[in-house]
């Protein structure tokens, strides 16, 4: 559809007012509109909700060509339910931007802006204006903000027991859960090996997943694995002390860039242009050679000549490598990539104290070990189905980042509904200071923060109320640690207990929460081009898109979905 046909000019010409809206386009305005968006944005929290906390439930998710996902982690699933309503799209970015600043806390975050949403709309029933609920949100997040950072526990780079804590919670309730000891011993050697002062870039962590044996054989390769194997079967299996050379250039011959026709006319001729051939892979080799070059990795191709100088040479070569992984070669064994191999020099070389080939998870692959600076490590994750280590691979990376965003920022929370409890307290105190309408939004937000423990206790099968109260109490009386063991039902200190998480979970978490929350209320007109459509009413493209009534058939889709979330 044109876009120029959704332009509205509601002119009022005498008394007709003039509407320029193409006839498919359908419009929702006002209350109406406002309450359509909070129902999907409800639905898309309510459809992930009962996955939360350490006895949080899984979901399968079946896609249309029948690929199953088995996870329980928030922006996986959002992602996979292919959801098209506008503002229920919204909230699925509140779980991308947690994914992407932090990697762990999308459920959380999505649980959150649909509480926000759901204790706004009473606040509408009771003619609070948007605009006011907008400012009294915003206040009450930037407040929330400095509340956590008072709270918020210094952690050291050397404190392993706290990383690996760390690491562990935000395994919690995964499909990692009953190795999660191990795995997290390994996510925080991987992310020290990797990190650079405070600085951690998780691309230098290779995640390998092995279908067989148990998860808690995963183990950590502190070098590089390149699923390859050497190219030439005289090469030596395997090289000490190794200068390693890698090259983003092709052992071949370059072929002429303009078709050139070679007329050879005696079989003298023919000889002479197949030696020069062989002389510049020769020469190739030769430069490789007097670089001190004893293991390269090449990007393209390597001619059968090529490798059979190599071999001779006694040279371990691979081809066909990544660049991803020459890049990650590059950055643990300290070679600088090679663009043209004639250029090679000694010091483009790095250094592996190991290179050898060995059958890693039933394929025969390149093991570079003992790297000068081990600045790129490989987690080995297994487990006994592909579902298994697909799932524990999520766990993980949700794991790498929470390390990795402590070291940045030194800050920890205590988990189990800690944080939230006592925002929710402190927030409650702070709206008395913001007087006026406002207040009431300071307070209602103040409720919604509470619904992550009060939903931690329900997924424990636990009573909400019980639970929350004995969270106020103990939060009442200065514990601003106490949280909700969710399985044993007692409230404890999590920082005790080792529960605890990075602080950026929670500001993150707080700051697109409400930003996604203010900005789904302050719309008050929806102008589709088109039917607005909902989950899973694809097929209805060409029922009249009527009014009013075309909205309702829209939200129908999102409450299917959030009865999906209820049924499973
Ligand atoms: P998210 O996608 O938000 O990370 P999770 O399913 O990982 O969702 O649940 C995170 C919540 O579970 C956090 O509030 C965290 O504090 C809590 N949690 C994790 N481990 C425990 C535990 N052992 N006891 C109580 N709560 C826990
Ligand atoms: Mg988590």
């Amino acid at each position: 559809m044109a876009i120029n046909s959704l332009l509205i000019m509601a002119q009022q010409m005498g008394n007709q007012p003039m509407i320029v809206l193409s006839e498919d386009s359908q419009r929702t305005s006002g209350k109406d509109a406002q309450s359509m968006n909070i129902t999907a944005g409800k639905a898309v929290a309510e459809s992930v909700r009962t996955t939360l906390g350490p006895k949080g439930m899984d979901k399968m998710l079946v896609d249309s060509t029948g690929n199953v996902v088995v996870t329980n982690d928030g922006v996986t699933i959002l992602k996979e339910m292919d959801i098209e309503h506008p503002a229920a799209n919204m909230i699925v970015e509140v779980a991308e931007t947690q994914e992407d600043e932090v990697g762990d806390g999308t459920t959380s975050a999505v649980v959150v802006s649909g509480e926000l949403l759901k204790e706004a709309e009473d606040l509408l029933d009771q003619d609070i204006h948007a605009t006011t609920l907008a400012q009294g949100y915003r206040q009450a997040a930037e407040k929330a903000k400095e509340i956590v950072k008072d709270i918020a526990i210094d952690v050291s780079a050397d404190d392993t027991e706290t990383l690996e804590s760390i690491a562990a919670t935000a395994m919690t309730g995964k499909g990692a859960e009953n190795a999660k000891d191990h795995l997290a011993k390994l996510v925080v050697q991987a992310v020290s090996a990797v990190a650079d002062g405070d600085e951690v870039d998780t691309d230098n962590i290779k995640v390998e997943k092995v279908v067989g044996s148990a998860v808690d054989e995963s183990e950590l390769i502190e070098g590089v694995l390149i699923d390859k194997d050497r190219v030439h079967e005289n090469m030596p299996y395997f090289v000490e002390d190794a200068n390693v050379a890698v090259i983003d250039d092709a052992l071949e011959v370059k072929e002429t860039e303009i078709d050139a026709e070679v007329n050879v006319t005696d079989p003298d001729q023919l000889q002479e242009f197949l030696d020069q051939e062989e002389a510049q892979l020769r020469e190739m080799v030769d430069d490789l050679v007097e670089a001190g070059t004893d293991v390269a990795f090449v990007e393209d191709g390597i001619d059968d000549m090529a490798q059979h100088y190599l071999a001779q040479e006694g040279i371990l070569a691979v081809r066909r490598v990544k660049s991803s992984d020459a890049e990650k070669l590059a950055r643990s064994t300290g070679a600088r990539v090679i663009s043209n191999v004639s250029d090679i020099e000694a010091d483009d070389l790095g250094f592996a104290g190991s290179v050898s080939q060995q059958e890693v998870a039933g394929s025969q692959q390149i093991l570079v070990e003992d790297v000068e600076d081990a600045k790129s490590v490989t987690l080995l994750l297994r487990g006994g189905t592909e579902h298994v280590v697909d799932e524990v691979e999520r766990a993980i990376e949700d794991s790498l980042g929470v390390v990795s965003v402590t070291l940045e920022d030194g800050k920890v929370l205590p988990g189990g509904g800690a944080p939230e409890t006592e925002l929710a307290l402190e927030l409650r105190q702070f709206a008395d200071s913001v007087g006026g309408r406002e207040q009431l939004a300071v307070e209602a937000f103040a409720d919604a923060l509470e619904v992550g423990p009060r939903t931690l206790a329900e997924n424990a099968g636990l009573d909400p109320i019980d639970s929350l109260v004995n969270l106020r109490s103990e939060h009442d009386s200065g514990n601003s640690t106490a949280g909700l063991d969710a399985y044993t039902g007692d409230v404890i200190d999590m920082e005790a207990e080792g529960v605890v998480e990075p602080l950026r979970v929670k500001t993150q978490a707080i700051e697109s929460a409400t930003e996604a929350a203010v900005m789904i209320l302050r719309i008050d007109d929806v102008i589709a081009a088109g039917d607005l459509k909902g989950g899973g009413t694809d097929d209805d493209d060409d029922e009249p898109a009527g009014g009013p009534g075309g909205a309702p058939g829209g939200m129908g889709g999102m409450g299917g979905m959030g009865g999906m979330g209820g049924a499973m």
